[in-house]
C-alpha cells in the first residue's frame, strides 16, 4: 500500500500530540509524516515556561519529544521553517525557504500569537510577551543587569510571569485593567485573598490601570497609564491575552472567523485540510488550555486514520489551576452567581481557605478553591459527570467524607479524571500500572499521558501508584531525571556492580539518553561516585553548581555572600579581626549574623573571592553546599544557669567530625544542654537535646518551607555514643538517600523503626556503618578553598562557566 503524505504546520503541543495519536493508531503504516515548525526547537511544554522562569525547571525539562523521537517515527522535521501559504486544489504547501510540500492530508495547529496592545512604544527594546522559549530566556537575560520589571495583565500568564521575575530578583508591579485579579477564573473573595498572598510574595498591584504609553529612548524606561500616572520599567512583560494564529488559513482560502472554523471532526471549510488546537474555531468556541486540544487531537487522529470510530468532538469544560508556588487556586465551570444557581461557601480567614461551589438543577455546574485545593479534582469529576448531588449535604459536596478520610487518590472512582489536561480517569492509570508493569510517575506519563501538561496531578498520580504496588516498589523505580529510566537506585547499584569511575562512563555505560546529562543527573551522579569510592574518586567540581565549586552564594546583583566557619557558632577575637579586616579592605556592604550562628559576609565582587578567601584564612562555612552545614549550640554548663551538659563542647566535636562530608542535601545539627532547647534542635537533620545525664538524639527534623518536628531516634548516656549513632545515622542517609532529598522525607520514607533497627540496635550494622563513614572522612583531607587559592588552573577552571550553567 502506498502511504499517503500527512503534513503538519506548527510543531507545536496540540500539533504533535496529535501526530502522537495518529502514532498509536499505526498511523506509520499509513502516512508518510512531515511536520513544519517555525521555532528552532524541539517540541517542549509551553506551560512548563512559567517553571523555567521561577528556576523550577530547566529548558531541557521541558522538551516533550527528542530528535531521536522524530527519527525513530521516521518523521521528516523542518525547525525554524514557516508555511506561507496553501494551494488547496493542487495539494500543496509552500514555505518561506522556497520549499513545496504535496499532501493528501494536512493539520494546521500553528497555535496563537501573543496579543501586543497597541500603544505607542510597544516596539521600544525591553518590551516582550510571554509564549515561547526565546521570551524566557529574554526575561533571564535582562533580570541579569535590570532591576524593575512591569507586568501588564493580572491574568493567570502575567502572574506566573511576575512570579518568576520575583524569583530572578526583579522587582516587578502587575498592571491590570480590571478590579481584581484573574477575573475570568476567579470571583471576587478569591481573587482578593490571591492578591493578598502575592503581596506578601513581593508583586506590587497597579490595578484598574490602562496602559496608553510606553516610554522610553532606546528600550523601555516608563510604563504611562490613561489617568495620568505612570511608573518606572527596565522590562515589560505584555501578557493581556492571545489571538489565535490564521495566517496560513487566511491565505489559504479557508474560511476562518475568530480562528479557523472546524466542525466536530476538526475539518476545515476545505477538504483534506484540518485544525487543530490554539488556532481552531470549534462551535464558536477558541480554547486557550490544552485539556480540550487534546481531546481534539484524539478524535482527529481517529478520523485522519479511519481506525477510531468517535461521535466527534463536542466540546469541553475548563479547569485551571495557577502554577505559583505558595498559592494554590483552582477554578472550574460556572462559578458566578445567577438568580438560577445557588451557592455553598467556606471562608476561613484565619487559615486562607476560600471554598465556592455552584449548583443548578442539583448538579455541581462550577468551583472556585483557594488556599486548599485537594477538592479540585473531585469537584471537577462532579461537573463534567453531572452528578446528582441530591441528598447529599453541603459538607459532603464541599468536602466529601472519603476524601477526608481516605486521601484524594483513593476517594476518587475509577471513572473520574485524575489528569485534567490529558482526560486520563484513574481506571486508566491503574490498569496501566498493573498491565504494563510500570513502576514511576514518569513511566505513567509516558504510557498514558498523565501528568505530562501542566503536572499538578503527579502527587495523585503518585497516590494511585503506591496504593497499586506498594509503597517501596513504587518509591524505588523514581527516574533520575527524564535523561535516563533508571532510579537512583539502580544507578547507584550499576556503579557498584560495574565499578564505573567517572560520570562519563556512568551515562555511556548506562544508556543514558542525552550525551551531557542535565543539571539534575550531573550532580547526582557525581555524589553517587564520591559516596561509593571515597578513596578513589575525584570530585568533578564542573559537575557542581556555582555557589558549591566557589563556596560563596550569588546573589541577586550579582555579588556573592562569604560564610567563614565557626565551629559550634563559637569566635574568638582574632578570627573576629580577620573578619572586620576583610570586611573594610574588600568594601563588603553588609554583615550579618545567619540563623546558624555564623557571619555572612554579602556584597563580595566575584573577583576578590580568592582574595577574600586568602586573607580569612579560614576553614569555609560550606554555607551552600550539599553537606554539613552548621552545628548550632546553646551556651551550655559553662556559663548557663539551667545548663546541664557540654553542649559547645559536643557541636563543636560534631561539626569537627563531620564538615565537609558529602551528602545528599545540606544537613544542618544543632546541641542544646537542657530541653529549653535554646539551639532549636527539634528542627534539625540532627539535633541533640541533654537531659539529666544523657542525650536525646532527634533526627529528620526541618525549619524550612515545610516545617517538620524531629523524631526521637535514641537516648544515649555519653557524647561518644551520640558521635557513634550520629555517624551511623549519616552513613545510612548518604548510602541509601537519593540526592537532594533531605532527611525529613528520608527519614518518612524509609520509616523511623526501620532506621532505628539498623542504626541503634544493631551493634553490627552500625559498626560498619561507623567503618565506611570513617574511610569516607579520611578521604577528605584538605580544605578545599587552600586548593583553589594555591592554583591558578584552579581559579581559571573554576571561574569560567561550568557545565551545570551550561547546562541550564
Ligand atoms: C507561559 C505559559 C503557561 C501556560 N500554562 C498553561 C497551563 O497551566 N495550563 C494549560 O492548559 N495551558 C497553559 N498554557 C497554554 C498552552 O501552552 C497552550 O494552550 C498550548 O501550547 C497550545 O498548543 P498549540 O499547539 O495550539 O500552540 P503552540 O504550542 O503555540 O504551537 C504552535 C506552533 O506552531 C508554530 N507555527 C505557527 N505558525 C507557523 C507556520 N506558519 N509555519 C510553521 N510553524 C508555525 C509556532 O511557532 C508554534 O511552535 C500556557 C501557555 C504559556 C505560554
Amino acid at each position: 500500500m502506498t502511504k499517503k503524505q500527512l503534513v503538519l504546520i506548527g510543531n507545536g503541543m496540540a500539533g504533535v500530540r496529535c501526530i502522537e495519536e495518529i502514532l498509536k493508531l499505526g498511523g506509520n503504516e499509513l502516512f508518510e509524516i512531515t511536520i513544519f515548525g517555525n521555532e528552532p526547537h524541539v517540541n517542549y511544554n509551553r506551560i512548563m515556561l512559567s517553571a523555567v522562569l521561577a528556576g523550577d525547571m530547566t529548558m531541557k525539562d521541558i522538551e516533550m519529544n527528542s530528535l531521536s523521537w522524530y527519527e525513530e517515527n521516521n518523521i521528516s522535521l523542518y525547525r525554524n521553517e514557516t508555511v506561507i501559504k496553501m494551494d488547496c486544489k493542487k495539494q500543496v504547501i509552500y514555505t518561506d525557504k522556497g520549499r513545496e510540500a504535496p499532501y493528501d492530508h494536512v493539520i494546521i495547529a500553528t497555535g496563537s500569537n501573543p496579543f501586543i496592545l497597541p500603544v505607542p512604544g510597544a516596539d521600544l527594546k525591553g518590551v516582550i510577551s510571554f509564549r515561547s522559549i526565546e521570551d524566557c530566556e529574554a526575561m533571564l537575560e535582562t533580570a541579569k543587569d535590570y532591576k524593575k520589571a512591569v507586568v501588564i495583565g493580572g491574568g493567570l500568564l502575567g502572574l506566573e510571569a511576575a512570579r518568576g521575575l520575583l524569583n530572578l530578583g526583579m522587582n516587578v508591579d502587575v498592571v491590570h485593567l480590571s478590579e481584581y485579579l484573574m477575573e475570568r477564573q476567579l470571583d471576587e473573595t478569591a481573587a482578593t485573598l490571591l492578591r493578598q498572598k502575592l503581596e506578601e510574595q513581593g508583586m506590587k498591584f497597579l490595578m484598574t490601570k490602562m496602559t496608553s504609553e510606553i516610554i522610553g529612548h532606546d528600550r523601555v524606561e516608563k510604563v504611562k497609564f490613561k489617568d495620568g500616572t505612570e511608573t518606572v520599567a527596565d522590562l515589560v512583560v505584555m501578557a493581556v491575552g492571545i489571538r489565535p494564529n490564521t495566517a496560513v488559513a487566511l491565505e489559504s482560502g479557508i474560511e476562518v472567523n475568530r480562528g479557523i472554523v472546524v466542525n466536530d471532526f476538526l475539518q476545515t471549510s476545505v477538504p483534506n485540510v484540518y485544525a487543530v488546537g490554539e488556532c481552531a474555531e470549534h462551535r464558536n468556541i477558541v480554547y486557550g488550555l490544552v485539556a480540550p486540544l487534546w481531546e481534539q487531537g484524539k478524535v482527529l487522529a481517529g478520523h485522519v486514520t479511519g481506525r477510531s470510530s468517535n461521535t466527534g468532538y463536542q466540546g469541553s469544560v475548563l479547569s485551571t489551576k495557577l502554577k505559583v508556588s505558595g498559592v494554590n487556586v483552582f477554578s472550574a465551570g460556572e462559578f458566578f452567581d445567577s438568580p438560577t444557581s445557588k451557592s455553598i461557601r467556606v471562608q476561613d480567614d484565619f487559615a486562607g481557605v476560600y471554598k465556592k461551589v455552584v449548583i443548578r438543577d442539583n448538579k455541581v455546574i462550577g468551583a472556585v478553591l483557594y488556599g486548599e485545593t485537594a477538592e479540585g479534582t473531585k469537584l471537577f469529576n462532579m461537573i463534567q459527570s453531572e452528578e446528582d448531588v441530591t441528598g447529599l449535604s453541603s459538607v459532603n459536596i464541599i468536602q466529601s467524607e472519603s476524601t477526608k478520610d481516605l486521601g484524594v487518590a483513593l476517594a476518587l472512582a475509577d471513572s473520574d479524571n485524575v489528569c485534567g489536561c490529558n482526560g486520563v480517569t484513574k481506571g486508566e492509570i491503574v490498569r496501566a500500572i498493573k498491565e504494563e508493569g510500570l513502576c514511576s510517575i514518569t513511566e505513567i506519563g509516558n504510557c498514558t499521558n498523565a501528568g505530562r501538561s501542566c503536572g499538578s496531578c503527579k502527587p495523585i498520580i503518585g497516590e494511585i501508584l503506591a496504593a497499586t504496588i506498594g509503597e517501596e516498589l513504587s518509591q524505588t523505580k523514581e527516574t533520575v531525571c527524564g535523561c535516563t529510566s533508571l532510579s537512583h537506585e539502580e544507578v547507584v547499584n550499576s556503579i557498584r556492580e560495574k565499578g564505573l569511575t567517572h560520570t562519563k562512563e556512568v551515562m555511556n555505560v548506562l544508556g543514558w539518553n542525552s550525551e551531557e546529562g542535565c543539571s539534575k543527573c550531573r550532580p547526582a551522579i557525581n555524589y553517587y561516585l564520591g559516596m561509593v569510592q571515597p578513596t578513589s574518586y575525584v570530585d568533578e567540581r564542573q559537575s557542581r553548581f556555582v555557589n558549591e565549586r566557589m563556596h560563596a552564594n550569588i546573589q541577586k546583583d550579582g555579588t556573592y555572600s562569604v560564610v567563614p566557619r565557626m565551629y559550634g557558632g563559637v569566635t574568638n577575637p582574632t578570627d573576629l579581626r580577620k573578619i572586620a579586616d576583610v570586611a573594610e579592605k574588600y568594601n563588603v556592604p553588609l554583615l550579618k549574623v545567619t540563623g546558624g550562628q555564623r557571619i555572612d559576609l554579602f556584597g563580595v565582587k566575584k573577583e576578590d573571592l580568592p582574595a577574600v578567601w586568602a586573607e580569612l584564612d579560614m576553614p569555609s562555612g560550606y554555607a551552600y553546599g550539599k553537606t554539613l552545614r552548621t552545628v548550632k549550640t546553646c551556651v551550655g554548663e559553662n556559663f548557663c544557669r539551667f545548663g546541664t551538659q557540654d553542649s559547645i563542647g559536643l557541636g563543636i566535636e560534631l561539626e569537627k567530625k563531620f564538615e565537609r562530608l558529602n551528602t545528599p542535601h545540606k544537613v544542618k545539627m544543632a546541641v542544646s544542654a537542657c530541653p529549653r532547647n535554646c539551639a532549636e534542635s527539634g528542627i534539625k537533620d540532627v539535633g541533640i537535646v541533654g537531659i539529666e545525664g544523657a542525650w536525646e538524639i532527634y533526627v529528620g527534623g526541618n525549619g524550612g518551607a515545610t516545617l517538620r518536628k524531629g523524631d526521637l531516634l535514641a537516648q544515649v548516656a555519653t557524647s561518644n555514643e551520640v558521635i557513634e549513632i550520629t555517624g551511623a545515622f549519616l552513613q545510612h542517609y548518604r548510602e541509601t538517600g537519593k540526592y537532594l532529598e533531605r532527611t525529613s522525607h528520608w527519614v518518612e520514607r524509609v520509616g523511623l523503626d526501620v532506621i532505628k533497627a539498623r542504626v541503634v540496635n544493631d551493634q553490627e550494622f552500625r559498626n560498619e556503618l561507623n567503618e565506611r563513614m570513617n574511610v569516607a572522612l579520611s578521604a577528605l583531607v584538605i580544605d578545599p578553598w587552600k586548593e583553589i587559592i594555591e592554583s591558578d588552573s584552579l581559579k581559571k577552571e573554576l571561574f569560567t562557566t561550568n557545565r551545570i550553567e551550561a547546562l541550564q
